[in-house]
């Protein structure tokens, strides 16, 4: 069995363990053989960018009155597409200021340049590569938050995304072999932060990092922070599927935000009422490829576990985190996605320091008992299950 020895459970003592040794009630790595024998990729390039179909914002504008001058930039970056709104006088100045962090941040993060922060230490992992302060500032966050969610979200899964040919669209079954040894390159305890020098580097050659989960939680902070800053008291912002809101809607309502469904239909699941909260969703649909294994089909999705090496098998297709800290946010969405319905129920039981909806391969819909009151749903999915304390 393949282990992870130097990796830390922060709430494990307070979690459900089933299974040997095994605080996540995942099954340890273990590369089970056998299960990609026999498919072959069916349909490549199965790829929705994540913008404006991840989250619909119903960001309805006030009905009477006089409407506070409102400004409004769309910009692609990270790979998907944002809607920046914000409302009153400082709006359009706030905004820019909003759209050139991103671009810095970008410029700062992207696995696929080699100029970026992130480029520049994949190509030489192990040698000690000088960064901004605001890439450690977002490792040191990512490495803790990786740590809190016993290893489900976890930077350094970069070499088996890898593998599969997300980054470069051209998609492979890799093999078990191949897995196993890519498995040995993954652990958030490699990455050694020398926060005095400003350095990283990471223990292994071969290893690399990717900030795809945290990034744009980070820069929905970081934007929101820059926004009320210039004076701005209401605005929404979606940065793809990460949506952050700044105070309630220009007339004083709460923000509405959907949840898309996940299962192929063209509506949505339920809409969620925020003010002052980050809204994120992490799906198997975002991403994909078809194999076909024996005539049947089978999804090879991006969210990658990082014990199995695998595509996250736990049951759901897409997890909704609510939060008031952005990257908390992105980065357990993609975490309990990783982690499974139960095991994220648990989770929560044990952090309360989030929200969420989960919408499971069947269709079944189930919200913690903290959105009660402010989750609605729609006549598509009206029913939902309640996770509660107990
Ligand atoms: P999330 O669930 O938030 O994150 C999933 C992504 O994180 C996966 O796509 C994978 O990259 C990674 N991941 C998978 N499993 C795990 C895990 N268990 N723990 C941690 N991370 C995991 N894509 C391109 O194709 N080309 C680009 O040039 C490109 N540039 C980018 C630049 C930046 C700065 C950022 C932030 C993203 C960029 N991306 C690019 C997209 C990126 O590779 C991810 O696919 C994307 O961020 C997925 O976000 P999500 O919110 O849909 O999913
Ligand atoms: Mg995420």
């Amino acid at each position: 069995m393949t282990t992870h020895p130097g990796r830390c459970y922060d709430i494990c003592q307070s979690r459900t363990i089933s299974g040997e040794n095994n605080v996540s009630g995942r099954p340890h790595p273990a590369v089970s053989p056998g299960v990609y024998a026999n498919m072959k990729v069916l349909v490549k390039n199965k790829f929705t960018r994540g913008g404006l179909a991840v989250l619909l914002a119903l960001a309805l504008l006030p009905l009477s009155g006089c409407k506070p001058a409102e400004a409004e930039i769309i910009i692609t970056a990270m790979d998907t597409v944002m809607v920046l709104t914000a409302y009153g006088d400082a709006a359009g100045a706030a905004l820019e200021s909003a759209r050139a962090e991103i671009l810095r941040l970008e410029a700062l993060l992207s696995a696929t340049d080699p100029d970026s922060d992130i480029g520049r230490i994949n190509a030489d992992p192990t040698a000690k590569t000088p960064v901004d302060d605001s890439t450690m500032e977002l490792l040191l966050e990512a490495v803790s938050l990786s740590e809190a969610s016993g290893g489900a979200v976890d930077m350094t899964v970069y070499p088996l995304v890898g593998a599969y040919g997300f980054p470069s669209g051209e998609y492979i079954l890799p093999s078990d072999t191949e897995l196993a040894a890519l498995l040995e390159l993954v652990g958030c305890e490699m990455v050694v932060l020398d926060g005095e020098a400003g350095t990283v580097s990471l223990e292994l050659d071969g290893m690399a990092i990717d900030l795809g989960a945290f990034a744009k939680g980070y820069a929905s902070d970081r934007c929101a922070e820059i926004v009320s800053g210039l004076g701005v008291t209401s605005a929404l912002l979606m940065l793809g599927g990460n949506v952050k809101a700044v105070g309630s809607k220009p007339e004083g309502s709460p923000w509405r935000v959907a949840v898309k469904d996940p299962l192929g239909g063209t509506g949505y699941v339920g809409v969620i009422e925020v003010s002052d909260l980050a809204v994120v969703t992490s799906g198997s649909y975002e991403r994909y490829f078809d194999v076909e294994t024996d005539g049947e089909l089978r999804r090879i999705h991006h969210i990658i576990d990082p014990y199995t090496g695998r595509p996250a098998e736990g049951g759901l297709v897409s997890v909704t985190v609510v939060s008031a800290d952005g990257l908390l946010a992105d980065a357990y969405s993609t975490a309990l996605f990783v982690m499974g319905l139960e095991e994220a129920s648990e989770f929560w039981r044990v952090t309360r320091n989030f929200e969420a909806v989960f919408v499971a391969e069947d269709g079944e819909v189930y919200i913690t008992e903290g959105l009660e009151g402010s989750y609605f749903p729609s006549d598509t999915y009206p029913e939902y299950a309640l996770i509660t304390t107990q």
